[in-house]
């Protein structure tokens, strides 16, 4: 949240926090963004996850307006990055898409992998590398082979929360590697997915953590926060 903050002061975006307690209803939640959809110097309104356990989650991603759903979160975008037809994407499948651009590398017909299905990872990026003309593979905790998969990947995504999960020897030589894991250590330092030493002798690109996908976004998150002011006629 502090470098999102520090994000929107950098690109001059005006931004509320509100850090509520542990202890907040969902009624009061649902409450706060009820007044931030009607708030018309607000243009895009983003709840920070996970949530404590009493309340909702699909609810209160339910209850932000389409509109001002900078994280594209909400059922209404999810359905449009379905049928490729979109104004926000989740920031994180964004930023690997801005990175396999500008890095120049064409998806047509390669082989994309992904390891994990979460609604705000796995799931929008293969729709994403689908509309590029990839050839979508997702895997998930129930995957039989999955080094076999993962060895066929030309592109392989790794979002699946656990350290230093996918080795040098789950990967193809040449491939691009881009690691979206965000792991805290015992000794409190921030590792990838990717076990980073034996990845990068057989892949052709690798990201690295930290500094790799957790910048990229951030930077959709204002892409998208821009977005939303044009969308919606407020900005200032
Ligand atoms: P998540 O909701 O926990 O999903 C993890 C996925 O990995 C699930 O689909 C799970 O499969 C799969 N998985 C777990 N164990 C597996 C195994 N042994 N083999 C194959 N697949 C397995 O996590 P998430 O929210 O997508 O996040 C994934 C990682 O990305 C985390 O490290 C998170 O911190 C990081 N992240 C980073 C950013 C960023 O800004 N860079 C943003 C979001 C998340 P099942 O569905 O079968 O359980």
């Amino acid at each position: 949240m502090r470098n999102k903050e520090r994000a929107c002061d950098e690109c001059g975006i005006y931004s509320e926090k509100y850090a509520l307690s542990e202890g907040t209803s969902q009624e009061e939640l649902l409450h706060l963004i009820a007044s931030l959809n009607n708030k018309n110097s607000i243009s895009g309104i983003l709840v920070q996850l996970p949530l404590p356990a009493h309340i909702d989650e699909k609810t209160i991603i339910n209850a932000i307006s389409p509109e001002k759903d900078v994280d594209a979160f909400h059922p209404v975008n999810v359905g449009k990055i379905m049928v490729g037809n979109y104004d926000f994407v989740p920031c994180t499948p964004a930023g690997v898409m801005e990175l396999i651009k500008e890095s120049g590398i064409d998806l047509c017909g390669k082989e994309c992998v992904i390891v994990g299905r979460s609604n705000i990872v796995g799931k929008p990026q293969a729709m994403l590398l689908l509309h590029q003309n990839g050839t979508v593979t997702i895997c998930h905790s129930k995957t039989v082979n999955l080094a076999e998969k993962t060895r066929n990947a030309d592109i392989l995504v790794a979002a699946v929360g656990i350290p230093n999960f996918i080795k040098g020897d789950m990967i193809k030589k040449g491939a691009v590697v881009i690691d979206v894991g965000i792991n805290r250590l015992e000794n409190k330092k921030l590792c990838g997915d990717v076990e980073f030493e034996t990845a990068e002798k057989v892949a052709g690109a690798i990201t690295p953590v930290p500094g790799g996908v957790g910048p990229m976004t951030i930077a959709m998150l204002m892409k998208n926060t821009v977005k939303a002011a044009i969308v919606n006629g407020t900005r200032g």
